[in-house]
């Protein structure tokens, strides 16, 4: 079980910003909740706080049933995945998958049983020897996905992971990341200030504003509303 809960979440910056303002927020285990909203409304910031990048000011941050507000973000069991990637350059696309695993010091046979499931799932088991400059965007992307999935954890983050792919690109992965989603049943946070692509991917929308919540609901309860 991995729901994740916002109870009176707020950020507010040094210097008296007010990013984030009093969220409540519940997602259910397994499901993909993606917060749509223009740029500078708070996104990034919220999801930030449930990684454990940025402090809350107030409120509580719940993991699993467990609050994490104490928690360093190696201990809470998430998983980031960046629009730029983050991947390591002079490693091959096998080293970027097994590093975090082998950081944490789990056995070789199953971290090579994990990147070639995951890359098998991603479609790259063909790439694992190449590093990250021989590879397209969308390649790259894949590699991302798959340093996330091997680490098996309880809730997915992304920051508009799909932003930087061309267009066509953009609606194939997304297709993917779907499906993938669907498969390994990971709860997910999935930010975006893309409609379309919020409206394809959402169990869960929430249409978020100069850092308020305005709506919450299925992605037919927002955008069919009169
Ligand atoms: P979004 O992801 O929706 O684009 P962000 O969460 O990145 O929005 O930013 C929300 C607001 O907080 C913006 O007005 C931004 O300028 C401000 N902000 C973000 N990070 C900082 C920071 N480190 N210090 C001060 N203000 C910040
Ligand atoms: P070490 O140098 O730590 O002993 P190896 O390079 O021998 O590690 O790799 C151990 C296992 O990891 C190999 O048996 C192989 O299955 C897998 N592996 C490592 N690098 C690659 C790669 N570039 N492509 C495919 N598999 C790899």
């Amino acid at each position: 079980m991995a729901e994740v809960g916002l109870s009176g979440v707020r950020k507010v910056y040094p210097g008296g910003f007010e990013a984030v303002k009093s969220v409540d927020l519940r997602i259910g285990d397994g499901k993909l909740c993606v917060l749509v909203g223009p740029s500078g409304c708070g996104k990034s910031t919220l999801l930030r706080m449930i990684a454990g990048l940025e402090a809350v000011t107030a409120g509580e941050i719940s993991i699993g049933g467990q609050i994490v507000n104490d928690r360093e973000p190696a201990e809470r069991d998430i998983a980031m995945v960046f629009q730029n990637y983050a991947l390591y350059p002079h490693m091959s696309v096998y080293d970027n998958m097994a590093y975090g695993l082998r950081n944490r010091r789990v056995p070789k046979p199953e971290i090579d049983r994990k990147v070639r499931e995951a890359a098998t799932a991603l479609s790259i088991e063909a790439m694992l020897s190449r590093k990250p400059h021989q590879l397209s965007g969308g390649q790259r992307q894949r590699v991302a996905m798959g340093r996330a999935i091997v680490r098996d954890p309880k809730v997915f983050l992304f920051d508009e992971p799909l932003s930087n792919l061309d267009a066509k690109l953009r609606v194939q992965m997304r297709i993917e990341l779907r499906r993938l989603q669907r498969h390994l049943g990971t709860t997910s946070v999935y930010v975006t200030h893309d409609q379309l692509e919020a409206m394809t991917l959402a169990d869960e929308l929430v249409v978020m504003n100069a850092g308020r919540l305005e709506q919450i609901g299925t992605p037919m309860e927002v955008y069919e509303k009169p």
